[in-house]
């Protein structure tokens, strides 16, 4: 088994797209369990009050829990926040519980509304390297919204990963997200860039995901990771075993090829340094 190389510094990804049900969760963590499985220091941030990706990493998300909610609107440390993975050494979680359903609203009239979790981060990542345990990778999953919580993950990234499901509309609404990052390096975060796409949902019998498939890769030839992650039915079932598709069946085509993914971002992670 080969071990993924280290980046020297930290990378921060937002998972984002509008659009529900693309793979934005399963994303954030089977990439989250496949680096940490390699001895990689990752944190996953929830901030999507349904909190699944808490769910999938058998992270207790209810109300009594200290959560990200506690971190944006009331100035709580984000240390008192994250929660180890049970079934994952090297990951670690900042909850996301129901209450955040509300801070959508909360935020408009709070200072600095943007920059609440890049700031808690940033404090957070500081800590972790006083103490020599620097964080490797951060996941960010964002809720299918472009609202103030997904605003706040794109101030608090360095780079915007997002997946796209391989069917008819996958193109489509995309625009609207591309403008709205646009905005956002004009405005908030000029560091922020596109880096990573991920086909996901792919169905290797059917003409349509080759189509898709190929259209994306014309139109963001640099960002398309190689491997594409195809329709499997272990993958949709882990998150109700409270777990990854890479530790409920690591050698099953989900888990290897979110590995691959996981690997291909660990190589680009040492290559681009900037
Ligand atoms: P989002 O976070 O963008 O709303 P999810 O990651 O929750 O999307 O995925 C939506 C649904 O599709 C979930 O039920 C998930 O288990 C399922 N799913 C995601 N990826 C795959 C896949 N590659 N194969 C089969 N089902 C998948
Ligand atoms: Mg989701």
């Amino acid at each position: 088994t080969t071990t993924f190389p280290r980046p020297d510094r930290t990378h921060i990804f937002t998972i984002a797209n509008q659009k529900g049900g693309v793979g934005k969760t399963t994303t954030t963590v089977n990439i989250a369990a496949a680096l940490a499985k390699q001895g990689l220091e990752v944190l996953v941030i929830d901030i999507d009050p349904q909190g699944n990706a808490s769910t999938a990493l058998g992270i207790d998300h209810s109300t009594e829990v200290a959560s990200v909610y506690d971190v944006i609107i009331e100035d709580a440390a984000m240390a008192d926040t994250v929660a180890p993975c049970p079934d994952l050494d090297h990951l670690l979680c900042v909850p996301a519980t129901i209450d955040l359903a509300g801070a959508e609203i909360e935020l408009v009239s709070l200072v600095a509304r943007e920059q609440r979790l890049a700031r808690a981060l940033e404090e957070y990542l500081a800590l972790r390297e006083s103490e020599g345990s620097r964080v490797d990778y951060v996941l960010i999953d964002c809720p299918p919204s472009l609202g103030l919580l997904t605003v706040n993950a794109f101030v608090a990234a360095n780079e915007v990963l997002i997946p796209i499901q391989c069917e008819y509309y996958a193109l489509e609404g995309l625009s609207q997200l591309l403008k709205n990052i646009q905005l956002i390096q004009k405005h908030l975060n000029p560091d922020l860039s596109i880096s990573t796409i991920l086909l996901t949902m792919y169905d290797g019998r059917t003409n349509l995901s080759a189509e898709v498939a190929n259209d994306v890769r014309a139109h963001f030839p640099e960002q398309v990771l190689r491997v594409a992650i195809p329709r499997s039915v272990r993958i949709s079932e882990a998150p109700s075993y409270r777990q990854t598709v890479i530790t409920y069946e690591p050698s099953s085509s989900g888990a290897l090829s979110y590995r691959e993914a996981a690997e291909e971002i660990a190589a680009r992670g040492v290559a681009d340094n900037g």
